[in-house]
């Protein structure tokens, strides 16, 4: 007999949990993802800053499913479906055919509509986007030593980081400390002339800690250096900074958009995604109504009645082993059990012995928030290989107040339209 075909689209936090919930079902599991290997998003503001390399933060999914007998792994875009026909269409034409299909896609950066947002400023959503954000900071920087120009070089040291979440406020903060500890050593002539600025269009940081650990972040933060602005809004942004609706200019060739998520667009390739928010509304067991044996859970679900569960990795998680759990009851002719969130809390590092977090209730901030933060993402992080290599160079990073690789690979990402207007040449001169 067949075994039941079980298709996970995704292969994040949600989308591992649940094949490996699924490893003992008599099922065959096949795993789909546009990249190879699983990130783990909570440090990519660490590869953005030089803290971390990108393969630190990576894990292979084939090593990761090796441990799981009935799981199998397949590269590739879903890029479409017939939910009745029961298949995924993978770019490039092939249909994959399931009997279960969990939607794991995760989310995306949201742009509100804003065009020049998404034309000229960085989000931080994946690995590229990591690598980016990192070549373009350190490649300011080479301008900025390089450059007379007194205009220009305030643009290039100009660091905006929009949104005052989690990761607004960690970004903010790892590079204010690349501005006191790296580049003192790194470019002398530019010591305290690089400027981070962080935006927040509400009247306080981390909106979902309670106001007494905001009320510490934004201290933390602030002592830092890191300018928080609150009640900004972003009218718009250009190559050379940010209008506020103020009427305020900031100059910043690094502006990196933190400021909201929306469903992948395979919810709209799919014509599940509901509302602005672009994510697929799911009912209390994660099912989305209307199409028998198909799940979404993660980032991508918008579960009904809980409008308001954050889009984070333990509800990811724990909507995977719901899932999973949920799928073998239906295989067995039980019903469904509806989704519990179980919130333990939260917590953002600020950097070095700084931190808030929320953690059963309990609320810190400052150095034992700050292990208690290394200690949950180490835990987290996938791959013995991994968190060896975290842990070496968060131990280096700690104790030389250095950082780890600040080569620009991939080439120079500073807009170069924008570079000319200010510094022309002379005609006559032959230029390469
Ligand atoms: C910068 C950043 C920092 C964060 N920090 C924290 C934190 O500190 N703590 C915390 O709890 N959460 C944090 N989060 C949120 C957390 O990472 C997400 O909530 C979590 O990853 C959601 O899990 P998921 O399985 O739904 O999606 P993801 O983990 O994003 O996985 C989705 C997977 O689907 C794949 N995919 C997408 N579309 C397709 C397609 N069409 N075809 C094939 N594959 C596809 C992607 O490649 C990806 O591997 C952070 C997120 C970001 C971006």
């Amino acid at each position: 007999m067949t075994k039941p075909r079980i298709v996970i689209v995704g292969a994040g936090f949600g989308g591992l949990a649940v094949a490996r919930a699924l490893r003992h079902a008599p099922v065959d599991v096949t795993v789909i993802d546009r990249h190879n290997y699983h990130a783990f998003l909570p440090l990519l503001y660490q590869v953005a800053t030089s803290g971390l390399t990108a393969q630190d933060v990576a894990h292979p999914v084939r090593s990761i499913l090796r441990s799981l007998p009935n799981a199998r792994f397949r590269l590739g875009e879903v890029c479409g479906a017939d939910l009745d026909a029961r298949w995924v269409a993978l770019q490039g034409g092939e249909h994959i055919p399931f009997d279960f299909l969990v939607l794991a896609a995760g989310s995306t950066t949201e742009t509100w509509g804003n065009q020049s947002v998404a034309d000229h400023a960085l989000p931080l959503h994946d690995l590229e986007h990591a690598l980016a954000v990192r070549n373009r900071a350190l490649s300011c920087l080479e301008r900025a030593d390089a450059t007379a120009d007194p205009a220009l070089r305030e643009e290039l040291l100009g660091f905006v980081v929009v949104g005052g979440g989690p990761t607004g406020v960690e970004l903010a903060g790892a590079l204010a400390e690349l501005k006191r500890h790296v580049v003192p050593h790194d470019f002398p002539a530019l010591e305290g002339a690089m400027r981070v600025w962080l935006l927040e269009g509400r009247s306080a940081l981390l909106p979902s800690l309670p106001p007494r650990l905001q009320a510490k972040a934004l201290l933390q933060v602030t002592g830092l250096g890191v300018e928080v602005r609150l009640g900004a809004l972003v009218e718009r942004v250009d190559p050379t900074g940010v209008w506020l609706r103020s009427g305020q200019r900031i100059p910043a060739r690094t502006v990196v958009w933190a400021a909201g998520v929306r469903g992948e667009k395979l919810a709209e390739e799919l014509g599940l995604a509901s509302g602005q928010s672009g994510r697929i509304a799911v009912d209390e067991t994660l099912a989305v109504p209307g199409h028998p044996g198909v799940y979404a859970i993660g980032d991508l679900a918008l579960l009904k009645g809980a409008e308001r569960l954050p889009q984070v990795a333990p509800v990811a998680i724990q909507q995977g082993q719901a899932v999973a759990l949920n799928l073998l009851r239906t295989l067995r002719g039980h019903p469904p059990f509806p989704f519990r969130y179980h919130d333990k809390g939260s917590m953002a590092t600020i950097g070095r012995n700084r931190a808030v977090a929320l953690v059963f209730g309990w609320e810190l901030s400052g150095r034992i928030a700050w292990w208690a933060w290394l200690l949950v993402h180490i835990v987290f992080l996938v791959g013995f290989r991994n968190r060896a290599a975290v842990l070496l160079n968060w131990a280096w990073n700690f104790f030389t107040y250095d950082r780890g690789l600040r080569a620009v690979v991939g080439g120079n990402p500073i807009p170069d339209l924008a570079l000319q207007r200010s510094e022309k040449g002379d005609a006559s001169v032959a230029r390469c």
